[in-house]
């Protein structure tokens, strides 16, 4: 559970609040990461850091410590910030004769194929050259309402780690670990060493986000933990200011909490699983029970659509699962019910006759 002898590729995330302290990096604390790390490529492992902290640091720079900041000014603060945040690291990662590399990604990168594959190269060359990989988020261009955000880094963590076939992704935060309950409320909360399964009760117990620079919180760790779980990949969240944390999870104590995972999909359905869906058909219940037995969806089976899409496009099946459709919404709307030999006549030639193969539809739960 905790043996993580064979793990080549760790992925470190850490948090705002665990890298300042008062609005500016705390530099001594990136050092010891640096430190960490450096040990870890030593031992012939690979290390990809994502590193939270421009927000907070652009505050910082300019006096803006109470202000909560709307968007706009978010985005502002990013630019001033991150290339704070990679001097610090750079400066610590030279002292330790090692490179660090700058990766700023949206939502919109990882979710197409093409921009994905060209980041997946990057940061592949980075490692192989030895180079320390930094991602964050770039804030200044990504913001919720033009869907391109990870709206956190807990998620886009996971989400590289899962890309990237991570072994490991430590999540670094100022929260210890998950407790049976909230301990805020509850004196007698246990905490819980290691997590088999993301239950409904775990998601509901999970508590709101942390602070005004940070988006974070149990909440949003806990959907980090269930994207690398169906990745193969386990998360161990701990307290980032626990002294050589990396070293110690690396070696195997038992720091925090350990997600184990879930089931290793394929790329392919990973992606297909971790993308923005363009809209939502909905199926009758003999084409529910007809896709879980691995068989394709027919225009038959549907009873409804939603949004705006394009062939290939990645929408909802029910809230169950997720598919790459064959057609557009349009194409769609004049063929529900049909019987898939009406294809051709409806629509003519060069269709295809499903609505989506089993090998482009994946399951929510398993
Ligand atoms: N990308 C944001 C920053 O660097 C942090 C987002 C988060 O808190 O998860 O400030």
């Amino acid at each position: 559970m905790r043996n993580f002898t064979n793990s080549k590729r760790i992925a470190i995330k850490i948090g705002t609040n665990t890298l300042s302290r008062a609005g500016k990096v705390d530099s001594a604390y990136i050092r010891s990461i640096a430190a960490q790390v450096a040990e870890l490529i030593k031992a012939g492992r690979q290390a990809v850091l994502i590193s939270s902290g421009a927000i907070g640091m652009g505050a910082g720079r300019i006096g803006l410590l109470e202000a909560a900041a709307d968007i706009k000014t978010r985005q502002a603060l990013a630019a001033i910030g991150q290339p704070l945040l990679m001097t610090e690291y750079r400066k610590a990662f030279d002292k330790l004769g090692l490179a660090c590399g700058q990766v700023l990604l949206t939502a919109e990168v990882l979710s197409n194929r093409k921009t994905y594959l060209n980041l997946k190269n990057a940061i592949e060359t980075l490692l192989t050259l030895g180079v320390v990989p930094i991602l964050n988020e770039n804030d200044c261009v990504s913001t919720a309402e033009i869907g391109t955000a990870f709206g956190d880094n807990d998620k886009l963590s996971a989400l590289v780690a899962s890309k990237l076939d991570a072994d490991v992704l430590i999540i670094l935060s100022d929260i210890d670990c998950l407790y049976d309950k909230d301990p805020r409320k509850f004196p007698d909360a246990k905490p819980v060493k290691a997590v088999y399964e993301i239950t409904d009760e775990i998601l509901k117990s999970a508590g709101a986000a942390g602070s005004k620079f940070s988006t974070g919180g149990m909440k949003t760790k806990i959907a980090a933990a269930q994207i690398a779980a169906n990745a193969g990949c386990r998360i161990v969240l701990a307290n980032g200011r626990t002294k050589n944390v990396i070293t110690k999870i690396i070696a195997g104590s038992d720091l925090g909490t350990v997600f184990m995972p879930r089931r290793k999909l394929c790329n392919r359905l990973r992606w297909l699983l971790n993308s923005a869906p363009a809209g939502t058909i909905t199926i009758d219940d003999g084409a529910a029970a007809a896709i879980r037995k691995k068989k394709s969806l027919l225009p038959k089976g549907i009873k409804s659509i939603s949004g705006n899409f394009r062939p290939g496009d990645v929408v909802m099946l029910n809230s169950v699962a997720k598919a790459v459709c064959n057609f557009s919404s349009d194409e769609l709307a004049a063929i529900i019910g049909r019987h898939s030999s009406e294809i051709k006549a409806i629509l003519g030639s060069g269709k295809k006759d499903v609505v989506a193969t089993p090998e482009n539809i994946v399951f929510l739960d398993y």
